[in-house]
């Protein structure tokens, strides 16, 4: 059986009849975006793709892990006890990732890009070199010394951040799903105001598209084990709503018999390995929606299901069972959706 999510308020703009839909896309972050809005003026594709990719080559340029020349690599990069005034959107979405830390004790970490690198999914070693050995005890214990979030000191008032040194900021788990909400606000200020705007899978929908029905988008299931079952399909009318999908199964190696995702769990500093496939999160903001996905995969199917319900987040958890059998769970506030 399929299921069907649909929000529970409407938007205020009316529905555009009779305009037809247009579609541009391009590459950022290392990944992909896509941006179908329905056209109602002359405006052509070639005008918004570069107001689209100024908007994106911002979020790079201020919060990449992978550019030596942006604003965090400078940051990683500073000596220790020094302080960095931070731009707006980086100060915006690192206080987003500083709350979020906080509430979840600290398995959301942005401070925690010295263990990612180690664990071959930052900038160098990578995951996928030939050489690559994942590391040892030792090597993990040293590096749990510099991904103390708490020693930012960060100061939203004065957007200011300490840096203790040696401690690397990783802002790959939400700077995405903040990309897509920049790229939607820009195109609102611009009169368009209905559209699907889409970076590397994270998705935020406004308005209606082609003939008054709403965005509709299927969630990507995680790949199910030979055998096992497919999950039913699940269907989101992304109206004034995003989705944001974090999975184990994405970008992942396999050694010393076991399979290591790009997640790591800060608290124990080793990639995620509690059985949970895939968490999707439903969120006003796409940023909020990335964020949340990231912290519950972290947690794990009891915790983050736990943590979801107490902050009334619509999340869909899809944990792996023996023989690779998959089970889903809804939050209440993804079931209301459900209707
Ligand atoms: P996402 O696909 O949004 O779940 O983000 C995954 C990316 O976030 C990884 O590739 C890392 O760069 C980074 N990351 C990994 N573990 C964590 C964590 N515990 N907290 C914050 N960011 C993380
Ligand atoms: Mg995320």
């Amino acid at each position: 059986m399929n299921r069907v999510l649909v929000p529970l308020e409407l938007e205020g703009s009316a529905p555009l009849l009779g305009a037809c839909m247009q579609v541009v896309s391009g590459e950022t972050m290392g990944t992909t975006w896509q941006v179908r809005w329905l056209r109602s003026d002359t405006r052509s594709e070639d005008a918004l793709r570069a107001v689209i990719q100024q908007e994106l080559d911002l979020v790079v340029a201020q919060m990449s892990t992978w550019l030596p020349g942006s604003t965090l690599a400078g940051f990683n990069r500073a000596p220790r006890g020094s302080w960095h005034v931070l731009p707006e959107p980086f100060a915006e979405v690192l206080d987003a990732a500083v709350w979020m830390a906080n509430v979840s004790g600290g398995a959301f970490n942005p401070a925690a890009g010295a263990l990612v690198n180690l664990w071959g999914f930052g900038p160098s070693p990578r995951y996928t070199d030939p050489e690559f050995r994942m590391p040892d005890d030792e090597a993990v214990q040293a590096t749990l010394a510099h991904i103390d979030w708490r020693e930012l000191r960060w100061d939203a008032s004065l957007r200011r951040a300490h840096q203790p040194g040696g401690v690397r900021l990783d802002l790959s788990a939400i700077a995405k799903g903040h990309a897509v909400d920049r790229v939607t606000h820009r195109l609102s200020r611009m009169g368009i105001h209905h559209a699907l705007v889409e970076v590397g899978g994270e998705l935020r929908g406004q308005g209606y598209g082609v003939g008054g029905q709403p965005w509709w988008v299927d969630l990507e299931p995680p790949p199910a084990l030979e055998g096992a079952s497919p999950l039913a399909c699940t269907r989101v009318a992304l109206h004034g709503l995003c989705v944001a999908t974090s999975g184990d199964y994405r970008r992942a190696f396999a050694q010393a018999g076991a399979h290591w995702p790009h997640t790591i769990d800060p608290r124990d500093g080793r990639p995620v390995r509690h059985g949970l496939a895939s968490v999707s999160v439903l969120h006003q903001d796409c940023m909020w929606a990335d964020a949340w996905s990231t912290a519950l995969t972290v947690l794990g199917p009891d915790a983050g299901l736990a943590l979801a319900v107490e902050h009334r987040i619509a999340a869909l958890l899809v944990r792996r069972e023996s023989h690779g059998r998959l089970i889903e769970t809804l939050t209440p506030a993804m079931e209301a959706l459900a209707g």
